[in-house]
């Protein structure tokens, strides 16, 4: 997803969090900042930010699924019943599965799993590293931060002020993982076939030109922040409750309905990582429902299918309930990992 798609799903999630209410301290610290979203949920695509393996190109973006043939089949092998479960019946995603019947029963039951270059270098890892490191960060708040908890931190009083995370920073580092949270909602970053690489202008980029324009300009970082960060006035620029609405004013675009929408905490056994490998294999699923294997082979990587021949006006109605359950729960799925990370630190 480009910068103002991963902006919009943000500034999104902050308003479906501040809807749902239940922790309102989380969601007025990252409103303050709606703005900044359009930085902090753009860093982690920016060449500078993958230097040291950060990012290290893209493979901390991608879990890039494929058919297994080791040994451990039943480890990587999820029923569609077993995966909607994991999942949840709050995610679009998991409804979409649950109703498709191009995905036979015979997919199901094979094995597939995550095709990394590296050991451990992939999406899950890369977002739940974040998310614990953002917890020690958090209690390691300024005085302002630290306000916003439930509970003291006793060992606050040794901490030099110029030591402690700012609210600011705090948005931020929120702001950074709600990109690798959407880029998991993203099918062609959870599929190994080459037809869904963003390079040769196909599917991949061709889908998300399709969501900028629906998400429209005004969630552009010039827009946004148009004198930078350092250089901002006081009150220039758009406000908080502009930004937020505007972005709730986009849901219709892509036939989103999140009013009555609740953001659970993660299912018992679930961390991020696990989360998001469900998440992961869900997107996998959406993909090879968009490029049919019967059509597309895995491992056949000369096939690759315009944005057009897959999801063009010939498959119209595909396109929509996509569009709606993607964006849905790329929403939802940040709002989620952004609520779990500030609940767990009042947990054990
Ligand atoms: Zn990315």
């Amino acid at each position: 997803m480009n910068q103002r798609t991963h902006t919009w799903i943000a500034a999104r999630a902050i308003g479906l969090l501040e809807e749902e209410g239940t922790e309102p301290n989380l969601a007025a610290l990252l409103r303050h900042f709606a703005r900044e979203a359009s930085v902090g949920a753009w860093v982690p695509d920016a060449q500078d930010a993958k230097r040291g393996g950060a990012g290290s190109k893209t493979e901390n973006h991608v879990l890039k699924i494929a058919p297994y043939e080791g040994r451990e089949r039943a480890r990587s092998t999820t029923s569609k019943d077993a995966l909607v479960a994991e999942l949840g019946q709050h995610r679009a995603t998991a409804q979409f599965l649950r109703a498709d019947q191009r995905l036979r029963p015979e997919w199901w039951g094979e094995p597939y799993k995550g095709d990394v270059d590296k050991p451990g270098q992939h999406l899950p890892n890369r977002a739940m590293a974040l998310s614990t490191t953002l917890k020690d960060l958090v209690l390691l708040g300024d005085r302002a931060l630290i306000s916003l908890l439930p509970f003291p931190v006793d060992f606050h009083s040794y901490m030099h002020p110029d030591c402690c995370t700012a609210e600011e920073a705090t948005a931020m580092y929120f702001f950074m993982l709600s990109h690798f949270v959407a880029d998991a909602s993203m099918p062609c970053h959870c599929d190994a076939r080459k037809l869904t690489s963003y390079s040769g202008g196909k599917i991949h980029k061709k889908w998300e030109g399709h969501w900028s324009r629906k998400v429209g300009t005004y969630f552009e970082k010039a827009k946004l922040l148009p004198w930078g960060v350092e250089s901002i006035a006081p009150n220039a620029g758009p406000s908080s409750d502009e930004v937020i609405q505007k972005a709730q004013d986009i849901d219709g675009n892509f036939g989103i309905d999140l009013s009555s929408a609740t953001v659970p905490d993660l299912q018992p056994g679930h961390d991020v990582w696990l989360e998001l490998i469900h998440v992961c294999r869900a997107s996998f699923a959406v993909a090879s429902v968009v490029c049919p294997p019967d059509e597309y082979p895995y491992g056949d990587d000369d096939q690759r299918p315009e944005f057009d021949v897959v999801l063009g006006n010939g498959h119209s109605q595909l396109r929509e309930e996509l569009d709606m359950a993607i964006m849905h729960d790329a929403v939802l799925n940040t709002a989620i990992v952004w609520k779990h990370v500030w609940n767990k630190l009042g947990g054990d």
